[in-house]
């Protein structure tokens, strides 16, 4: 059959399966209740598996210009619902704000890499020409956060699909409502855009009991886990191919040749952002002594409440540990001012952040807490503040910053760290391309090593080789 003939048949494929799919007039945004499969929304795994896996063997046939073309749409059409994303998934969840939700949504839409990601690597010699080409695994099952629950499907999504595959989404149960709101808007705007219906899939009642059979699912080729240290695990157990990104708690390193100013305002900037949720932000500030006072002014100065009082930490304590020292769900993600008022704490203003002068055994320095409460190091120098950051970040390998002017130790920290991401004086989030050159994720596979993926890490290399020719060297 010619190529012509094959596109004419894909084509027709296609329409056929558009026929038996009608969407309502807004596409997409039909109600589950039109029936199981929807607007990409079905009722039980097997069947959104199913359906992906016939939409990904279309999509596989179709050229590399209409994957552009759906990248694009899907930047294109939730370019305008950034707010909307935001607002709805800060309503449903109640954690972190709407501000910093619309920066990491517009950049998960702007700058998450496409098509352009997927490098061919190419040998040619005397016995001819090798190519190294990054293929599509088939249907990926990707499990979702609640703390970035509309910016991990918008980033899997265009990375995935950029590389060919469909995707099936387990998203939080805490963030179901907006998850199945954006996957039916995404499935959407992929299928207007490619004519393919079920390249993004999920059910309706997304449960962690659902999230492992999916785990374990015949037709699902590749796990993609973006979540607490619980759910790696789990997926580590299925013996399938897994990308986990899991937790961290990243030290933010200030030594005394940092400019003092500049170090505050990014440590307060980056570990606010988004009430401090993300997996990147920093969770720790282990400070030279010489700088301590310094820096906690210049902190106060960028927002910060600097608590040292035993009886005010006690305070804190109460309200936002659990009795075994775990951090308190209820206070996860809240505004600093929220907490502080909550726990009897006096405050002028608006603070972005509490900063609590603490040892680094302190739960607070020990836990994720995933809250605007952050500890506050002494160390006597930086080999031991470099010691301390190391213990702390408990080799999970995730994100270290550090603020330095002495490009040596720079250096022998980011080496010594092992983090997928470190930050040379700027915010953590300049990592994820907030201020920060390099392009976006929210899916930083530490545990098995990819690191802030991209389409790439969503392909699976395969060498095709041709002998005696194409060398014209
Ligand atoms: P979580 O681990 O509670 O949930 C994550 C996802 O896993 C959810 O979809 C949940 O339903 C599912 N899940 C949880 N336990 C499961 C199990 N035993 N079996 C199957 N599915 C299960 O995480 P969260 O509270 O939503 O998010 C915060 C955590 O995620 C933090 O630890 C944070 O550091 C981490 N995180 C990591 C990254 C990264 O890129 N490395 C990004 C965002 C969040």
């Amino acid at each position: 059959m010619s190529k012509i003939d094959i596109e004419a048949l894909v084509e027709q494929i296609i329409k056929g399966s558009q026929l038996n799919t009608p969407s309502s007039p807004e596409g997409g945004e039909v109600s589950a209740s039109n029936g199981s499969g929807a607007g990409g929304v079905f009722h039980t795994v097997d069947e959104a598996v199913a359906a992906a896996k016939e939409a990904q063997k279309k999509y596989f046939h179709t050229s590399l210009a209409r994957r552009k073309k759906v990248i694009q749409a899907i930047r294109d059409g939730l370019a305008p619902k950034v707010e909307e994303l935001a607002e709805r998934a800060y309503e449903e969840t109640g954690m972190g704000n709407v501000e910093d939700k619309i920066v990491k949504n517009r950049l998960a839409v702007t700058q998450t890499p496409g098509v352009e990601d997927l490098k061919t690597e190419i040998i040619t010699g005397d016995a001819g020409m090798t190519l190294y080409e990054l293929c599509p695994y088939g249907v990926i099952g990707a499990i979702a956060p609640s703390t970035n629950p509309t910016e991990t499907l918008i980033c899997n999504t265009i990375g995935m699909l950029a590389a060919g595959n469909a995707v099936y989404f387990s998203p939080h149960p805490g963030a179901k409502q907006t998850s199945i709101w954006l996957v039916r808007l995404l499935n959407k705007i992929v299928k207007d855009a490619s004519g393919i219906d079920h390249l993004i899939a999920t059910i309706d009642e997304p449960s962690i009991q659902a999230a492992q059979e999916m785990m374990v699912h015949p037709d699902i080729n590749l796990l993609v886990v973006t979540g607490g240290p619980g759910v790696v695990r789990q997926a580590m157990m299925s013996g399938k191919k897994v990308l986990g990104a899991g937790a961290g708690n990243p030290p933010a390193i200030v030594d005394e040749t940092a400019v003092i100013e500049k170090a505050a305002a990014d440590i307060v900037a980056g570990a606010a952002f988004d009430n401090n949720i993300l997996c990147i932000a920093e969770k720790n500030i282990v400070v030279v002594e010489s700088i301590a006072d310094f820096l906690s002014f210049q902190m106060e100065k960028a927002g910060a409440v600097i608590i040292n009082e035993l009886k005010t930490i006690k305070k804190l304590e109460e309200l936002v540990l659990t009795s075994d020292g775990k951090p308190n769900k209820a206070y996860i993600g809240k505004p600093a001012a929220h907490i502080l008022q909550s726990a009897g704490i006096p405050f002028s203003g608006n603070p972005k952040l509490a900063v609590v002068v603490t040892t680094p055994e302190h739960p607070f320095a020990v836990e994720e807490m995933l809250m605007p409460v952050v500890p506050f190091i002494h160390t006597p120098d930086f080999d031991t503040a470099l010691e301390v950051a190391l213990e702390l970040e408990q080799g999970l390998h995730h994100t270290a910053t550090m603020h330095s002017q002495n490009v040596t130790r720079l250096n022998k920290a980011a080496r010594a760290m092992k983090t997928s991401i470190f930050v040379k004086n700027g915010p953590s989030y300049a990592g994820l391309g907030f201020k920060g050159e390099g392009s976006t994720t929210f899916t930083i596979a530490t545990p098995t090593g990819e690191g802030t993926t991209t389409a790439r890490h969503f392909a699976r290399t395969r060498r095709c080789v041709l002998t005696d020719g194409f060398s014209i060297k």
